[in-house]
Order: C-alpha cells, then sequence, then structure tokens
C-alpha cells in the first residue's frame, strides 16, 4: 500500500484546500496548479496506481468526477478541460497515490499542453493487439 503525501491529507494530518469529501473520495485544489482550479480527485484507499484500485473505489470516483467536473467548470467559467491521470514514473506520476486532475482549458496556450506522437494503425498490429488486450482482461 501507498504512504504518500496524499495519505497524510486523508488522515488530517496535512492541511489541504478540500472541495469535497465521501466516505471513498477526496477532492481538493492542486498545491502547484497548472490553470486556475485545478483540482485533484483521489480516492481515499491508498492505491498507487489505477489497476491496482479496488472496483467500490473506481465506482465511486466515476460516480463523482462528472458532478465535480461540473462545479470546476461553473466556479471558473471555462468550459474546456482536461481528465489527466498518471500512472508510473514514466508517465509523470509524482505523487503515487491514485488521482484525477481535473485542469480548466482557458485557452490553447493555458492549461494542460498534450503531446500526442500519433501514427495511422497497421492492420496486422491491430489484431495483434486487440487479441492480446482481450486475452488479459480479468
Ligand atoms: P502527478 O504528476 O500526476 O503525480 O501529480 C501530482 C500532483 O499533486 C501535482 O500536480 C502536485 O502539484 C500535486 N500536489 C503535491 N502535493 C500536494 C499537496 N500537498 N496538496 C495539493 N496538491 C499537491
Amino acid at each position: 500500500m501507498a504512504e504518500t503525501i496524499f495519505s497524510k491529507i486523508i488522515r488530517g494530518e496535512l492541511p489541504c484546500h478540500k472541495v469535497y469529501e465521501g466516505d471513498l473520495v477526496l477532492a481538493f485544489l492542486d498545491i502547484h496548479p497548472i490553470a486556475p482550479g485545478h483540482t485533484l480527485v483521489i480516492p481515499k484507499e491508498p492505491a498507487a496506481t489505477l489497476d491496482e484500485l479496488s472496483e467500490a473505489s473506481a465506482a465511486a470516483l466515476g460516480k463523482v468526477l462528472p458532478k465535480l467536473c461540473r462545479a470546476v467548470k461553473q466556479a471558473t467559467g471555462i468550459e474546456a478541460y482536461n481528465i489527466l491521470q498518471n500512472n508510473g514514473s514514466a508517465a509523470h506520476q509524482a505523487v503515487f497515490h491514485v488521482h484525477f486532475h481535473i485542469i480548466p482549458k482557458p485557452d490553447s496556450d493555458r492549461g494542460l499542453g498534450v503531446g500526442w506522437p500519433s501514427a495511422p494503425l497497421a492492420a496486422q498490429d491491430a489484431d495483434r493487439w486487440r487479441q492480446a488486450i482481450i486475452s488479459a482482461i480479468a
């Protein structure tokens, strides 16, 4: 189980700018926002990455995320936003406790910048990856 700065926030040992708390989920302002209203939504369960999270916590997060997105939109007056959820240090995760970023996107210069080095999906790759992922679904 991950013991992180977010564990301390959940236990009330460190302060946060709380915007929502439920039985399984907590949301608070990011301490280093990349846009006004940048909010973090976390499960209270101390899972490091999303693939380690229980179905109960995942369901609770999924239920509350749209409501919190609506609140951030209304509070900031910004229509566009990104949900960012990093898993693993190679994927820019710094705090090893599952968290969803709600990041308002005021305009093309501010908020989250996304690199998207895509290429067309080759037919043989599609078949291979489709089969591999289907076989791996537990
Ligand atoms: P990530 O790179 O997805 O792991 O992002 C971790 C986020 O947690 C960063 O955006 C940090 O600014 C944020 N963060 C770290 N410590 C705190 C804290 N004590 N309160 C609020 N946000 C925090």
